[in-house]
């Protein structure tokens, strides 16, 4: 993830609360004639080039881009007080 301000381009009202969607791997292994599964191992991510960031205001999702160009485009207004 960048280290970049975010701006949520759907509700345009959240910069700050943010979730990152991640995909994960996990393998097992099955009985064959049972079909239970015997055991499991420890996930691994699956490494993404561009993460998926959810707005947890309006729950939209999208990639991390859609949120650094929105904020670039709508940079926060600077405060004098
Ligand atoms: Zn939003």
């Amino acid at each position: 993830m960048q280290e970049k301000p975010y701006f949520c381009p759907n509700c345009r009202s959240n910069r700050v609360k943010f979730s990152v969607i991640t995909s994960y791997a996990q393998s097992f292994l099955k009985d064959a004639r049972s079909g239970d599964i015997t055991e499991f191992h420890d996930p691994g991510i699956i490494p993404e080039p561009e993460p998926t960031i959810q707005c947890l205001i309006c729950s939209f999702s999208g990639n991390e881009m859609r949120f650094i160009k929105q904020a670039e485009r709508e940079p926060r207004p600077t405060s004098y007080y």
